[in-house]
């Protein structure tokens, strides 16, 4: 097991405002700084934008995920920042994405379900675990287009 990798998964609402287009743009400026700080990080992951809610898995050395984290967390452009995961694992499970974007999928019932349910750890612990497993599985099927 590699000790230094961290993997952690979040949820947020989204509080871009604007046209459908303009949410686009402003969520191809949020992929191209995280593409660059990632890179210089050594972080990879992947990012959902569905139905007003942000999703994302940051992997990677424990400081850096937590430095990146500290600075997504203060950004305005999402709130209600949600951590259901944040813990040890011995794989990467985007190992070529410095950010993957898997946009609006057709799979945002079962990747968020029922958001409200997550009280206990146990429970949000598997509710990371399922988002980490959903879309991990759509970037796969996405390689061509993901980054
Ligand atoms: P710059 O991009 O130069 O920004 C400087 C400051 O201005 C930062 O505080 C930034 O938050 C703020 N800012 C920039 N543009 C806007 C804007 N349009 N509206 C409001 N404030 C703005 N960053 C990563 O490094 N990796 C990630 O994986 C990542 N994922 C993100 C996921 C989501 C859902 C969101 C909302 C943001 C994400 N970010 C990510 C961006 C992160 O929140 C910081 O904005 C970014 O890391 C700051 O990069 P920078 O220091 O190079 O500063």
């Amino acid at each position: 097991m590699t000790t230094d990798l961290y993997r952690l998964v979040y949820y947020s609402r989204n509080r871009l405002e604007g046209s459908r287009e303009e949410v686009r743009r402003q969520i191809g400026d949020i992929l191209a700084v995280s593409k660059r700080n990632n890179s210089a990080g050594g972080i990879t992951g992947a990012l959902v934008f569905n139905s007003g809610i942000f999703a994302q898995v940051l992997e990677g050395p424990g400081n850096e995920v937590e430095a990146t984290f500290e600075r997504i967390q203060r950004d305005p452009r999402h709130g209600d920042v949600d951590v259901l995961e944040f813990e040890g694992t011995h794989q990467r499970g985007f190992p070529s994405w410095s950010m993957a974007f898997l946009g609006a999928s057709e799979q945002d019932r079962a990747l968020f379900g029922d958001l409200g349910d997550t009280s206990g750890f146990e429970e949000r612990r598997l509710r990371g675990e399922h988002i980490f497993d959903v879309m991990q599985r759509i970037a796969l099927e996405e390689e061509p287009r993901a980054d």
